[in-house]
């Protein structure tokens, strides 16, 4: 599932390929993770349908004329397809850290970031959904 949603605010544009604009994109992806119980005890291994949303304020277009949104949910894409239908316990970038919503948050964040040049966007947040009604954002 993608969706992307642009946000256009702020004053008007010089030229369009200038604007900056708040860009949503949305990534479902699914997996398993357990988590420890408040005596330390690990939880059983369960799955969920984690939707993740990053939020960037970018340029309306890159350099070569595409719609920048284009290239977010492109990293989007790579950072969930990395942790699609994996237990997310097993994983390296989980190796010190317990794989909850706030960690993926995260991770998702960090790797995202590592992509995106400091001329054409800047994440704002990632919120990371585990349950229609339970999620949690991280922001540097
Ligand atoms: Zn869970």
């Amino acid at each position: 599932m993608t969706n992307a949603i642009i946000r256009s605010g702020g004053s008007t544009p010089v030229r369009q390929e200038c604007q900056l604009i708040e860009a949503a994109i949305k990534k479902s992806f699914s997996a398993a993770h357990f988590l420890k119980e408040k005596d330390g005890a690990p939880e059983d291994l369960h799955g969920h349908n984690f939707v993740v949303e990053l939020v960037a304020v970018c340029t309306v277009k890159t350099a070569e004329g595409r719609p920048f949104c284009e290239t977010l949910e492109k990293w989007l894409e790579e950072a969930t397809r990395t942790l699609h239908h994996k237990n997310l316990n097993n994983l390296p970038s989980f190796k010190d850290c317990a794989p909850s919503s706030e960690h993926i948050a995260q991770y998702i964040f960090n790797e995202a970031a590592k992509k995106i040049g400091p001329s054409h966007a800047n994440i704002s947040h990632v919120t990371v959904w585990e349950a229609d009604d339970t999620g949690v954002t991280y922001k540097r």
